[in-house]
């Protein structure tokens, strides 16, 4: 059997202290480095809310990426190491949006063994209820933490789900 060299990820997954499995560089990793691709099968939002109700669990905690009004990434479903990227309110990389594929970049020069986090900017249809503070918690223990993961739609309304 022919060994052909491939491609290996920069990041490692393993335990994180933000929640779950994380992501963790393995070798230095430079400022706009395209990380990898965050894949999945791609949904309508209606479909999107039909597979999971976050209302239905204590600590909603879904594979889904919001590309655009028409657009879910459900990555739970063919989908890659990109889904256990965490979330961080000062994050690292970025999700960027390329003819509606979502991408993964670092935003700085990150060093072997830091995690690799983003800032996911969930957001829900409806209006603000005081149980998403508990429901959404963060914790990333970023000094400029928001204390959720949501963000408030700035135009009430628009976002076709959250
Ligand atoms: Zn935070």
């Amino acid at each position: 059997m022919v060994n052909y060299p491939r491609l290996s990820l920069p990041f490692a997954l393993r335990p994180s202290a933000i929640q779950g499995l994380g992501a963790f560089a393995v070798r230095r990793i430079r400022r706009g480095t395209r990380l990898i691709e965050y894949t999945g099968q791609r949904v309508t939002p209606e479909e999107a809310d039909r597979r999971y109700d976050d209302d239905a669990v204590e600590h909603p905690h879904t594979f889904l990426f919001t590309v655009d009004a028409r657009t879910v990434i459900d990555a739970s479903v063919d989908g890659n190491e990109a889904r256990f990227i965490n979330h961080s309110c000062n994050p690292n990389c970025e999700a960027v949006d390329v003819d509606g594929r979502i991408f993964i970049d670092a935003l700085r020069d990150i060093r072997p063994g830091e995690e690799l986090t983003y800032d996911y900017r969930l957001e829900r249809d409806g209006r603000w209820r005081a149980d998403f503070a508990q429901r959404y918690a963060c914790r990333c223990s970023a000094p400029n933490c928001r204390g959720v993961l949501l963000v408030r739609p700035k135009k009430p309304g628009r976002k076709k789900r959250g």
